[in-house]
């Protein structure tokens, strides 16, 4: 444990680290940005950088220290992929850190308290790796495949160290579980040079602003404002993008040479699924949505910023439509995880609900409402017997208190989205789309609470929410 009371006595030296606000916070500014410098061994997985974070603390309440999650260091989602941090400063000042929860959460202690409205500086180096393999799940791990390695692909996703939240009730730092989502973060600003061999591509959250040859290296960089996550996948195999642009936003899909169906149909499926969802909820503040053909298990996609990963188990068979809800849930994902973030282990109904029912509006428009009637019944009967078997369950629960991943996505993804469903066929359509416009609009960029979007239905309906969802608006 880092000693923190030598920190205090020293701290009216340090005052140089220190500095006003220069923005007021606000939604609109990144109360964070992350200055990244990447290598990347593209044959190994293994990776090193450099990062400097600059925070403004936008809370009520002065900081003594600033916690990241090392996400890698979690063997239950990230199995043999690992990171350590090998020095940290607050600015020129060389400060010790502690690990706690498993090796996955970082303290970085301040010389002194960062008081609301003010920034610090701090940098630190770390190396890691990406697990080498799709792990066999065992009791201890249960790896998905979002730090990985295979044959021709590298995904490095949550592989840097990440400032966690501070919420109401403190830093978010909750054990990492063996199911649903881990990553959590502010919306953030992002300035990144990833080094790697020339050999793989690169698609990455952001924009591409330049690319420089080094030898038999290339230096790519990115930059991204908004964002939930800094992400990156690496290929190999020849594959080239089909894109195009929708409401402002390019869309590029990234799956194997030999899945050019599939890609063609994912760009169709993807591109109206922007277009839908920007009329209903409102415009998305981003460039770019590359979705990328990866292996994964256990799951059949994962949302990142900008950036949007599809099981190669699920896009094998593009007229499934497991496959139009795929796409559009992931792609709903770009508004409900990315522009409006939530707590995942916390209410992680609050954007698995929403974009469940959303992929079910999408598959109503885009496929027909017979089938989408069908799933709907499917969630009926799924959360009917999870039910059953789960009484002391509710929708809302935190995804700790879920037994396993299946009891979680019929509770969390099925039944919240059957809630969903119901309080359309209540309010009409008018009222229902105007609240998620109205709570995706008021709570941009920020961790939105389920009384948020309580507020954003009651105000849309003058009316009182209850049932499953709303039940108890003091949750978290
Ligand atoms: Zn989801």
């Amino acid at each position: 444990m880092t000693d923190l009371a030598l920190f205090r006595r020293v701290a009216p030296l340090l005052l140089l680290f220190f500095a006003p606000l220069a923005l007021p916070c606000s939604a609109a500014a990144d109360p964070t940005s992350y200055t990244l410098a990447l290598d990347v061994n593209y044959g190994s997985g293994e990776f090193e950088g450099t990062m400097t974070v600059v925070h403004a603390n936008c809370t009520p309440n002065a900081l003594w220290e600033l916690f990241f999650r090392l996400y890698p260091n979690s063997s239950t989602l990230y199995s043999e992929a690992s990171i350590e941090v090998l020095d940290a400063h607050v600015g020129a000042k060389p400060v010790e850190t502690s690990l706690f929860v498993d090796d996955t959460v970082l303290m970085l202690p301040l010389p002194q308290p960062l008081e609301p409205g003010q920034t610090v500086s701090v940098a630190l180096s770390f190396r890691g790796r990406a697990s080498q393999r799709l792990t066999v799940p065992s009791p201890v791990t249960h790896e998905y495949g979002i730090l990985t390695k295979t044959p021709n692909v590298l995904t490095l996703t949550s592989f840097y160290p990440l400032l966690t939240p501070y919420l109401d009730e403190g830093w978010a730092l909750d054990p990492i579980v063996g199911i649903g989502d881990a990553l959590f973060a502010e919306a953030s600003s992002y300035d990144v040079s990833l080094r790697v061999d020339a050999r793989p591509t690169p698609i990455a959250t952001g924009v591409l602003t330049d690319a420089t040859r080094e030898s038999d290296r290339v230096v790519y960089r990115y930059a991204a404002d908004h964002a939930r996550d800094f992400s990156i996948v690496l290929v190999d195999d020849g594959r080239v993008p089909r894109r195009v642009e929708v409401a402002g936003i390019g869309i590029r899909v990234w799956f194997r040479p030999d899945r050019g169906p599939a890609a063609t149909r994912a760009l169709e499926r993807a591109g109206a699924a922007v277009t839908l969802f920007s009329d209903l909820i409102g415009p998305l503040p981003y460039d770019e949505i590359d979705v990328v053909e990866v292996p994964l298990q256990h799951i059949g996609g994962v949302e990142l910023t900008g950036l949007v990963l599809l099981s190669e188990t699920y896009t094998a068979d593009p007229y499934d439509p497991f496959f139009d809800i795929l796409v559009s849930h992931e792609v709903a994902h770009e508004w409900f995880y990315a522009a409006v973030g939530n707590d995942p282990v916390e209410s992680p109904w609050l954007d698995e609900g929403v974009v469940t029912y959303l992929s079910n509006v999408f598959l109503a428009e885009a496929v027909s409402r017979d089938v989408a009637a069908a799933e709907r019944q499917r969630w009926e009967r799924s959360v009917s017997l999870s039910q059953s078997v789960h009484p002391e369950l509710t929708l809302t629960a935190p995804l700790y208190r879920f037994p396993d991943s299946t009891t979680y996505s019929a509770f969390a993804y099925s039944g919240a989205a059957a809630e969903f469903a119901a309080l359309r066929d209540r309010l009409g359509d008018g009222a229902f789309f105007a609240a998620l416009a109205a709570y995706y609009q008021d709570s941009l960029f920020t961790i939105a609470s389920p009384s948020d979007l309580r507020e954003a239905f009651e105000n849309a309906c003058g009316c009182t929410m209850d049932g499953a969802l709303f039940a108890d608006p003091g949750s978290p």
